[in-house]
């Protein structure tokens, strides 16, 4: 049995209207007091819907985050969301370093450090996302391009209650997934690159979550490996009724 809460978080990405907070709304209809007690649950909506879910999801009890955030508090930057207007519209979390951040706006670990940093000064809870590429895993490179990753993204001075993402590149919206051992593998070692950053033991309480092509079917076995601690999930989090079914993995 893990000592950390698992916790399984919706990124909604570039989707989302007003009436997608009605799945919101259903997914708090099946996270039930017994699923409740087992995961935590988390929808990163665009920050259009954020300030208009808060009442669902508070009454759901499930949490709410942002997809990116800027570094600064506030200022000149069109465009831009800081940490700070996330946790003041009511978000709990933020998503920073998202490989489709990464890869099209060319965001690199120094940048996703600071925005981890950002928001953690800002009170919320960082989900940093780290992962390789096809051709990286080809090469036989994975480890070591995570294990840069994560000592370039996590602030040293994190505390233990951050959140780290491996999501393979790869695996994202393609319906590939790694074998459980190699996600066995590779979250063993990130544990232990989380403990060589961070230090003082912080990493036995750090959530590390597997993404990439989590879907209701395989759920329950990439949810099962050891030092899984939960999914950040895509396409799957649209709808209600698969991101339950994620959710239900724990029941
Ligand atoms: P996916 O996306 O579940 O659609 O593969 C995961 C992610 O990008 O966080």
């Amino acid at each position: 049995m893990t000592p950390r809460r698992p916790l399984v978080a919706g990124n909604w990405k570039m989707n989302g209207l007003l009436a997608s907070l009605a799945e919101i709304a259903a997914m708090g209809g099946v996270y039930d007091a017994p699923l409740r007690a087992r995961l935590e649950l988390v929808v990163c909506p665009p920050a259009t819907l954020i300030g208009m879910a808060v009442d669902i999801a508070t009454q759901a009890s499930i949490g709410l985050g942002g997809q990116d955030c800027h570094t600064a508090p506030a200022g000149a930057h069109t465009g831009d969301i800081s940490a700070e207007m996330l946790k003041d519209i009511g978000a709990a979390y933020v998503i920073v370093g998202h490989s489709e951040r990464r890869a099209g706006h060319g965001e690199t670990d120094a940048l996703v450090q600071e925005k981890a940093a950002a928001a953690l000064r800002a009170g919320l809870t960082p989900i940093i996302c780290v992962g390789e590429t096809r051709a990286e895993r080809d090469a036989g490179d994975a480890l070591t391009v995570v294990g840069a990753q994560i000592a370039g993204s996590l602030p040293a001075d994190a505390p233990g209650s951050i959140v780290v993402a491996y999501e393979p590149v790869w695996a994202i919206g393609t319906g590939l997934t790694p074998t459980v051992a190699d996600v066995a593998q590779m979250h063993a070692f990130a544990r232990e690159r989380v403990e060589a950053r961070l230090g003082g033991g912080k990493s036995a309480s750090v959530r590390i979550l597997y993404g990439g092509s989590v879907k209701p079917s395989n759920a329950r076995d990439l949810l099962s490996v050891a030092n899984v601690d939960g999914a950040l999930v895509g396409g799957a989090s649209l709808a209600a009724k698969d991101f339950m079914a994620i959710a239900d993995a724990y029941r």
